[in-house]
């Protein structure tokens, strides 16, 4: 018997250090850490201690013969992990980083940003140094995307949260929420009080599809829509038309997989969720019975990871829909799959498609339809959406990549409730440089540099700024570790210039500037309050989703 890991992963690597056999992979100095969809256990190596299912931030991982109900298949998914990557049992662990001297002081870091990727820099800081740290966020609550953008029936993935939460805790660390950097402090006056500052501001923007139609009322962005559902307070007041009895999402990757489940999914299995009571009682009025997913590429290529494609087995009340014909591969793509160098996940990608494929459908269930290699060129209607105009799409290579080139073959699909999903985009940050082409702000490492490539002192950058929108919560934790890495390195040769003021001066500063600033304490009154309201409805807890209810709640006058 051994140990399993499932869907839930985070990749944040934290079981690794447990296991005494070291027989968990890809490890973060694996070449494919970086784009794993998540970590495998070798049944052959695992001496079934459970070590690892202990430190799992996110409960993902369970004794084989403990597996829950629909999750069995995960088994053979870790398992042929192994099979294209053995396991070299004399690889060697690296030695794990050193702390900063003790005789070079108190280091003093500002992190922009709450969200995993400012998480795991705090982490790793108060890991390896004596730190001050201060973590600045305009919203009134932390974890970014973990609040805001993890749907709300993963709550397995949610419990990340109590990790941070427990960095949090340290005596040298402090919140600073409800306070917007560039309008309440400025850069320059940041590096003033600290030493450096990591910026973990993420990529909030969507892409654009470019195409006709695109800004008609009904066609919104897929970021924007989870925002709302999850109680994101820029969000809360959104209203969407879920009139029709079908939506279609543009795109294929987990995000538009999470939509498609909150658009299916029984409204009362969604109540024992922590999604926002505003979406649950509009997702109670819903008439939505398909959702139709977009992806312009084929079955070897769709964005999706394959756990998530595979849970969507213990959807109840859901069929998943695949036409056989649109997985037909062509020579290239049969290719690719042929390779023996390509991923078990693809292969069980384009299995599972196979098996939906055949499965017999029930009329009287909702419908999550998947199509392969089609591409929206037009959005239908005069005042709202009332379609869209797809074309099928052939592979071409170019460059090394398969690429998707339309056909003159078109079609029509009616809908009133149209999604891009077609992934996020870095915004510039305010005195920071900017690489318009990549979206991300131009680093070395976490470094940021200038125009002329030269790093500027103290600036450093984390998370999907840093690289990219790409990877999934853990994948920050080894991102962050290189750029806190790449800081102490500074701070330790004597680059980063002493602090002019200390952060008492910066508290009592911005307790001026902002002050409906929440610390630390507010943010723990604010989140007992909602597990609180969730106690009384069996819910883990009950979002606020105003500011002004967070700032009430903070101060321990619980809106109604
Ligand atoms: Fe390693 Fe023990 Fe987990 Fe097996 S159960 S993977 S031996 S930590």
């Amino acid at each position: 018997m051994a140990f399993v890991v499932t869907q839930r992963c985070c990749n944040d690597a934290s079981c690794l250090s447990e296991c005494p056999v070291d027989c968990i992979r890809p490890r973060p100095e694996d070449p494919d850490f970086a784009t794993a969809e998540m970590l495998y256990i070798d049944p052959q190596t695992c001496i079934d201690c459970g070590a690892c299912a202990d430190a799992c931030p996110v409960d993902a991982i369970y004794s084989e013969d403990e597996l829950p109900a629909g999750m069995q298949r995960y088994a053979e998914v870790n398992a042929d992990y192994f099979e294209r990557h053995p396991l070299d049992a004399k690889m060697i662990q690296p030695a794990p980083p050193g702390r900063v001297a003790k005789e070079l002081g108190t280091l003093r870091v500002a992190i922009i940003g709450a969200g995993p990727a400012a998480a795991y820099a705090a982490e790793e800081l108060m890991r390896r140094a004596d730190v001050e740290v201060e973590m600045i966020d305009r919203l009134p609550a932390p974890h970014g995307l973990v609040r805001a953008g993890v749907a709300p029936d993963h709550a397995g993935t949610k419990a990340i949260t109590t990790m941070f939460e427990a960095t949090a805790r340290h005596g040298g660390f402090r919140y600073l929420l409800n306070v917007e950097a560039g309008k309440h402090i400025s850069h320059a006056e940041l590096m003033e009080y600290h030493h450096g500052v990591i910026y973990a501001v993420g990529a909030a923007a969507d892409r654009s599809l470019g195409i006709p139609g695109e800004s008609l009322p009904g066609s919104h962005s897929a970021g924007e829509f989870v925002a709302w559902y999850n109680g994101h307070p820029d969000y809360a007041d959104r209203v969407y038309d879920l009139s029709g009895e079908r939506a279609v999402i543009v795109g294929n990757g987990n995000v538009a997989i999470d939509i498609a489940r909150v658009l299916t999914l029984d409204p009362d299995e969604l109540a024992r969720t922590d999604i926002a009571d505003h979406a649950l009682a509009a997702l109670r009025d819903s008439k939505i019975r398909e959702v139709v997913l977009l992806g312009r590429r084929g079955p070897v290529q769709a964005a999706y990871t394959s756990p998530e494609f595979l849970a969507l087995q213990r959807l109840p009340g859901v069929d998943v829909i695949i036409d056989e014909s649109e997985l037909e591969l062509d020579p290239a793509s049969r290719a690719a799959l042929d390779d023996p160098y390509t991923e078990p996940s693809t292969h069980l990608k384009v299995e599972l498609a196979r098996e939906y494929s055949q499965r017999p459908q029930d009329p009287d269930r909702k419908r999550i339809v998947f199509r392969y290699l089609v591409s929206p060129v037009e959005v239908l209607g005069t005042d709202r959406v009332g379609g869209l105009t797809i074309v099928r799409n052939e592979l071409t290579e170019s460059g090394g990549d398969l690429v998707p080139q339309p056909t003159d073959r078109t079609e029509t699909i009616a809908t009133s409730l149209l999604l891009r999903s077609v992934g996020y985009r870095g915004q510039p940050v305010p005195d920071l440089p900017f690489d318009e082409s990549r979206h991300i702000v131009p680093n070395e490492r976490g470094r940021v540099t200038a125009a002329d490539g030269t790093p500027m002192t103290g600036v450093y950058v984390t998370g999907w700024i840093k690289r990219g929108p790409r990877g999934v919560i853990g994948t920050n934790k080894a991102c962050a570790q290189e750029t806190v890495a790449g800081l102490l390195d500074d701070f330790a040769a004597g680059k980063l210039p002493a602090p002019r003021h200390d952060r008492r001066t910066l508290h009592a500063l911005l307790a001026v500037r902002q002050p409906d600033l929440i610390d630390g304490s507010g943010w723990r009154a604010i989140d007992a309050a909602e597990r609180e309201r969730g106690k009384q409805n069996g819910r883990p807890r009950v979002k606020f989703v105003s500011v002004a209810d967070m700032l009430a709640a903070s101060r321990g006058r619980l809106p109604a």
